[in-house]
């Protein structure tokens, strides 16, 4: 949910007040940071130019959009289905409008061999990375649990 009117005269909404998506994972200080960056770049003077405020108002509408996207395709991609919760996000009728225009610039094959090396490297970046459980014992683990 992100708000209409994000910017208004000299009063500008930033983190929650601007908007919220969902708190499982916690992308809300991500927002309220790129909010200022922002609002940095195109810092107002006294005039208010309609041109900034408009910019502004779409590029973060747009993040917000991406953002929730990017949510609902966990919840969507989710391989859970041991509740009746995640079976139903399992099955949302959610399919993006259209490909990235990109995409039709490349020949099939280099688009596979394109993508095969951003899914090799992703797996290179998780073999290295300890797993979750393996983190928190070394870590952060709560007094008497340590592994
Ligand atoms: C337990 C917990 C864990 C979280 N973990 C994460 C995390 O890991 N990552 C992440 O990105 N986000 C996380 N969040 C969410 C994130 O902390 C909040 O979304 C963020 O702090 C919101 O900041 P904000 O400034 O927009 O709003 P707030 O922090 O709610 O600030 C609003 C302020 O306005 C004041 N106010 C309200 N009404 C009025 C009024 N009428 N007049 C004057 N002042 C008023 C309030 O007192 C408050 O100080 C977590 C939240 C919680 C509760």
């Amino acid at each position: 949910m992100v708000r209409r009117q994000i910017w208004s005269r000299n009063c500008v909404a930033v983190g929650l007040s601007a908007g919220f998506l969902e708190p499982l994972e916690s992308t809300a200080i991500h927002l309220i940071q790129s909010g200022i960056s922002r609002l940095l770049s195109l810092f107002p003077d006294r005039g208010f130019d309609r041109a900034i405020i408009d910019e502004y108002s779409c590029n973060m509408r747009k993040e917000y959009e991406q953002v929730r996207d990017f949510l609902v395709l966990h919840y969507r991609s989710t391989e859970r289905r041991d509740t009746p919760f995640w079976r139903r996000c399992a099955g949302l009728p959610v399919l993006p409008w259209r490909h990235h225009p990109l995409a039709d610039e490349l020949p099939a094959q280099k688009l596979e061999e394109l993508l095969g090396s951003i899914r090799m490297l992703i797996h290179g970046a998780v073999d290295r990375i300890p797993a979750h459980e393996r983190f928190i014992a070394e870590h952060c683990a709560a007094r008497g649990v340590r592994g």
